[in-house]
């Protein structure tokens, strides 16, 4: 994150909000952040991107700040705990050296342990997630616009989920629910002991997971 930007926590919408400030240390704007791959975070790296900007801004603890507020007078967090993190509007491949903006981040960016690569350039050994518990089914990257048959020689298709993305569906529903995938990854696990996962289709509901045995010769 940008040095002249100044972390003041987390909005009630949980935004990441950053005041920018002039040379008397006064607020010009605030800006509100999502992060983006939220798994890869534990690894200390992930994304963050710019969805707002504002004059003022209802924090999580329910103070509100306004521009032309002082950050003098305010008690300000000690650390930022994003401050690892990318700023995403402007990037290039890894591997390529390709530059996308923030409009095709989705359609065209996979981040792997702290680097970006466009989906033409993703390392192989990235494109699937092994599996070792069902939760982790909720964890496997989403590779929907990644050719995966590059994987054909190493690894066997051997299911596909219809998950609920949001993890708070109706169990009437069609898709499988949070607690429905992990029953049946559950039972996957039994049957073929080594298993990985990748999301092949995503919509903005649902996704569609593959599963994926390494070849035995
Ligand atoms: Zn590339």
């Amino acid at each position: 994150m940008k040095k002249d930007k100044i972390y003041l926590g987390l909005s009630k919408y949980h935004e990441v909000i950053y005041a920018e400030i002039d040379e008397n240390s006064k607020i010009t704007s605030l800006n509100g952040y999502q992060i983006i791959h939220d798994d890869d975070i534990s690894n200390g790296c992930g994304g963050m991107e710019c969805i707002s900007s504002t004059h003022d801004e209802t924090l999580e603890n329910g103070e509100v700040i306004n521009s032309g507020d002082n950050l003098k007078e305010w008690d300000l967090p000690d650390d930022d705990p994003h401050k690892d993190l990318y700023e995403i509007n402007t990037w290039s491949c890894e591997e390529c050296g390709q530059y996308h903006d923030d409009e095709d981040f989705y359609d065209y960016a996979v981040l792997v342990e702290c680097s970006l690569y466009c989906n033409e350039c993703i390392p192989k050994e990235n494109m699937l997630k092994r599996i070792e518990k069902p939760n982790d089914i909720f964890k496997v990257p989403n590779m929907s616009q990644v050719d995966l048959s590059v994987l054909d020689d190493e690894f066997t298709e051997i299911d596909e989920l219809f998950c609920d993305s949001s993890g708070f569906g109706n169990e009437s529903e069609a898709a499988l629910t949070q607690k429905g995938a992990e029953i049946y990854i559950e039972k996957l696990l039994k049957e073929h002991g080594e298993i990985y996962g990748a999301i092949t289709s995503a919509g903005q509901f649902q996704v569609y997971v593959t599963i994926f045995k390494k070849e035995t010769e």
